[in-house]
């Protein structure tokens, strides 16, 4: 008897079956951009051979103005289809589905020819959209309808149709970016006569044996949003126009209220989608957070959805569905929804990866293989770095002693998991503990390693990772100055009013740590008041008119920095709008430019810009978060000694030092030793 019944249920959709309840959701990867359709087809066929009922590749593009960016892929020509025939070959050689995401950008394309069906800018956006007159909105529909044709010729078991994140259908849908007077702006009968038309359309193009899948918003979070009866209505409309499952969406992308980060509950919207049941009769997807095979199956025996979708967490582990079905859940490794490897990387230009599993996207370069030789191995601290250089060495048929000082695994990410918003990270931890007894790693907890006890090991990595820099500023005696390591560690009392020093990552987390009174994240009501979403049949778009309500701050924070810039800028492109907007919620000033003079018992005292007179921030408490410096005199005294060990994470390189780029770094060293 399997634990999750629900999730492992056949999907019936008349003319195919489904193996399963379990949607992989769309991501854009920029695989398809690289124009390697090896590695393309490589990284659909794994995530088939690990179970996924049903595939959605990353969006594709219907004609040049509708692609997300200039470039985007699409299906524009015999070889885009001959091409896309080696992905759909692939998955079903593993038994699985796929099907292709059309992904019309509208106003979100990031080029001056945009397309929209009014010429207003989004938010997010440099480009004024061009208005379609009746011809250009023909050509959209119409080239739609041909991306979908064109998706059967491929081979694909279908398409899915972007209706949701404020794209161009959902443009059409709402006054906020439809201020047209013809027969598709208006009256709500209007206004979706554009998704209804493609809708019809691709149905026509691709015949009835075709899943055809529409992403519906079900609560676009933005001012002037749909009303939930417009959403009912649409979704009853799209199933008479021909769609054969509905996708549920949240939020658009320009919405000012996190949907996917860490901090957002798990599950947080399957009550919006819930509340579509019933009304129409073919299946209904539900996404968002959903992370963990317990979290999917309590969301389908809640009645919530048909079948839910997970995107992410198919980066982070694409054997997710095989592993729960093999009882082995706790080996799946967690999404943390962190952003910081795959939409991060997206928005800058980059591949998508994941920051646990640095295969993701990279399966065909990163192979992993069973050693030739077993040695045996030395791995020094129980970081990111350490951790996953030790699961990887260990796996490939090593034997791995792991060294940490501490009494516990994890390094700063064991820090990291007690700020609230970050209670995803116990779960990796978790995980990297379940793996190291999975192979074997003899973990050496409590015992610091000198280089006599590492004598006899034929390879030594050195993972010792970071201690916090002191930044040198004159305190007076008796001021209360903390490192914060002290402060995340609970080692230290922290006073009501707080002057951090340094505003990167952990400052900010610092920050959230001392002014947050509570988890919201694990309390869906609070975190939702919090934000001022409310049920959609409440009020347009789900936004509360009453605003975010937050609670009281703990203390009175404020957070310095040295750079004359917006503290903050530089953190992650999708999550550090959310940190700064957590942070004034709660009152916490932060300050750009910042000269220290001194530290006293009355606060810090400094100078802001150039010009500025010097001023007290009142303080009881200063918490230094001024980056951190390497730790790595244990790789010197090995040296010194004559031996060559290998050197990563913090303890090689501290500047810029993530989780991201300790797990990279840790499981490309142990897949080559
Ligand atoms: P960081 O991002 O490099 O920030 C260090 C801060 O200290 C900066 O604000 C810097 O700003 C200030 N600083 C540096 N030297 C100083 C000095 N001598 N005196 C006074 N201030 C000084 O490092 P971090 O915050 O320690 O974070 C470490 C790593 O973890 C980073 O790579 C970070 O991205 C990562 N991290 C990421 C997240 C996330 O959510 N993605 C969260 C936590 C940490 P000024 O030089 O302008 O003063
Ligand atoms: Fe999840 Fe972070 Fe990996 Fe993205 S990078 S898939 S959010 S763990």
């Amino acid at each position: 008897m399997t634990d999750y019944p629900n999730l492992l249920t056949p999907l019936d959709l008349g003319h195919v079956t489904l193996r399963n309840r379990v949607l992989m959701g769309s991501m854009h990867t920029g695989l398809e951009e690289t124009k390697d359709w090896g590695r393309v087809a490589e990284f659909y066929a794994t995530r088939a051979r690990g179970g996924a009922g049903l595939i959605v590749t990353g969006g594709m593009a219907p004609n040049r103005e509708g692609g997300v960016f200039p470039g985007a892929a699409g299906l524009f020509s015999d070889e885009d289809i001959a091409n896309h025939r080696r992905v759909t070959e692939a998955v079903h050689d593993e038994g699985g589905r796929i099907a292709m995401q059309i992904l019309h950008a509208g106003r979100y394309a990031y080029s001056p020819e945009c397309v929209a069906p009014s010429p207003i800018k989004s938010p997010i956006s440099p480009f004024v959209p061009k208005e379609l007159d009746e011809e250009g909105i023909e050509k959209q529909i119409s080239d739609i309808a041909t991306a979908a044709a064109r998706a059967r010729e491929a081979g694909y078991d279908g398409v899915e149709v972007m209706g949701s994140e404020g794209y161009f259908l959902n443009q059409f849908l709402v006054t906020r970016t439809n201020r047209r007077t013809d027969r598709w702006g208006g009256s709500y009968e209007n206004r979706m006569r554009l998704p209804l038309e493609v809708m019809r359309r691709v149905r026509a193009a691709v015949g009835e044996d075709f899943i055809v899948i529409y992403r519906i918003s079900m609560i676009d979070l933005v001012p002037e949003g749909s009303t939930f009866d417009e959403v009912l209505l649409l979704a009853r409309e799209m199933e008479k126009a021909g769609a054969s499952i509905l996708n549920t969406g949240i939020g658009w992308h320009e919405a000012r209220i996190p949907t996917i980060a860490t901090s957002v509950p798990r599950a947080a919207f399957t009550w919006v989608t819930k509340k579509l049941m019933g009304h129409v009769s073919i299946p209904v997807i539900t996404s968002n957070r959903i992370n963990t095979p317990e979290v999917a199956e309590r969301v389908l025996a809640s009645g919530a959805a048909d079948m839910v979708s997970m995107a992410r967490p198919f980066l982070a582990d694409p054997d997710f569905v095989r592993k729960a079905a093999e009882d082995r859940a706790r080996e799946i490794a967690p999404c943390i929804a962190c952003n910081q490897a795959c939409l991060d990387h997206t928005f800058s230009g980059k591949i998508s990866t994941c920051l646990v599993n640095p295969r993701a996207a990279y399966e065909t370069e990163l192979v992993i293989e069973p050693a030739t030789e077993p040695k045996r191995i030395a791995i020094v601290g129980a970081g990111p770095a350490g951790l996953s250089a030790a699961i990887t060495a260990a796996g490939r048929g090593h034997g791995v002693t792991l060294f940490e000082k501490a009494g516990r695994i994890g390094g700063q990410l064991d820090m990291a998991a007690e700020i609230p918003g970050k209670e995803e990270f116990k779960g990796l931890l978790e995980w990297f503990s379940i793996m190291l007894g999975k192979h074997g790693v003899d973990l050496r907890l409590g015992q610091e390693a000198g280089v006599d006890v590492l004598e006899d090991f034929d390879e030594i990595i050195i993972a010792t990772g970071v201690r916090p820099r002191d930044p040198g500023i004159p305190a007076e005696p008796g001021a209360r100055v903390l490192s914060y390591q002290d402060v995340l560690r609970g080692k230290a009392e922290v006073g009501e009013r707080v002057a951090i020093i340094g505003a990167g990552g952990i400052g900010f987390d610092v920050a959230e740590y001392l002014v947050e009174t509570d988890h919201p994240t694990l309390h869906l009501e609070k975190w939702l008041k919090e934000w001022g979403v409310t049920d959609p049949e409440r009020a347009r778009g789900g936004l509360a008119p009453e605003g975010p309500q937050p609670g009281p701050p703990a203390r009175k924070v404020t957070l310095m920095q040295r750079k004359a810039e917006k503290p903050g800028r530089r953190l992650g492109k999708t999550t550090g709008w959310i940190h700064r907007a957590t942070l004034r919620m709660k009152g916490v000033e932060m300050l750009g430019g910042v000269t220290y003079k001194k530290i006293t018992q009355e606060g810090v005292l400094v100078r802001i810009g150039d010009e500025g007179e010097t001023r007290l921030i009142p303080a009881d408490t200063v918490v230094l978060c001024a980056g951190q410096e390497s730790e790595n005199d244990l790789a010197e005294a090995l040296m010194a000694a004559g031996r060559e060990p290998h050197v990563i994470g913090g303890a090689e390189l501290a500047n810029e030092l993530d989780a991201k780029r300790a797990i990279d770094q840790g499981t490309r060293l142990a897949s080559k030793l």
